[in-house]
Order: structure tokens, then sequence, then C-alpha cells
């Protein structure tokens, strides 16, 4: 897929509206559509990336600031303290619905363990 069929590019360019609560000269934030906790979060880098299987060493400074990100966004949200996850699903198998590479942050509620 072309960046340009990528709903995760589209919303970085503009062209889709989000509510975007970060951003940095490499990763944005924003508002997940269909939250499954009162704080979820997507976190996702300004490049495209399908999955983390698409992942090279030159991504590497990418990805680790996604977890910064991902660092800011939950204090800003106010779940730092009490706990918060992040995940990120690879491929259908695991639940990936859109391929461009994003951290999902959840928080705000007793999250369980294993997930299903
Ligand atoms: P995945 O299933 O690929 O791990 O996560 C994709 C996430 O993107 C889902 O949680 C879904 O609710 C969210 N999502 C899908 N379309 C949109 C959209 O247009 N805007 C926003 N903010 N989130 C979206
Ligand atoms: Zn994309």
């Amino acid at each position: 897929m072309s960046s340009k069929d990528c709903l995760f590019c589209r919303i970085l360019a503009g062209e889709i509206p989000a509510d975007i609560i970060y951003e940095s000269d490499t990763a944005i934030a924003f508002r997940d559509i269909n939250p499954q906790a009162s704080t979820h979060v997507l976190i996702i880098p300004r490049k495209h990336i399908a999955t983390i299987n698409a992942l090279d060493e030159s991504d590497a400074q990418q990805v680790g600031e996604l977890f910064l990100a991902a660092k800011q966004v939950a204090s800003q949200e106010g779940v730092a303290e009490r706990g918060y996850r992040v995940v990120m699903n690879c491929n259908a198998g695991a639940g990936q619905t859109v391929f461009h590479l994003h951290l999902h942050l959840l928080g705000g509620r007793d999250l369980s363990w294993p997930p299903g």
C-alpha cells in the first residue's frame, strides 16, 4: 500500500481530521476513534512503515521515539502513575487493521492480562 492510500498517512497530511494531542519531528499521537479505555491514544511515526515486519535497522530511532512519545502522552493524560499499556499489533492474526505502524496507549481503567 502506498502512503496515499494509507489512513494514517492521510491523517498526517491533514486530509482526515483527528484529535491530535502530541506532535514531534518524528511522531504524532491522536485519540482512537473507537476507544477501548478512557484513554486510548494511537502513536504513529511520520514515516510510513506498514508493520513491525517491515522495520529495518535505519528505523531504530523512529521506533524508540514512539516510546518516548508514549511516556509523554501518558504523563499528559494523567495515567502514568496508575499505569497504562502500550500495544502494537502485527498483521491480521494479531488484530492489525491499519497498516501504518502504531502504538496503542491504553489507560484509565484496570487492564487484564493476558489480552484476548
Ligand atoms: P489496529 O487494529 O490496526 O491495531 O488499530 C487501528 C486502530 O485505528 C483501531 O483501534 C481503530 O479504532 C483506529 N482507527 C481506525 N480508523 C480511525 C480513524 O479514522 N481515526 C482514528 N482516530 N482512529 C481510527
Ligand atoms: Zn501510512
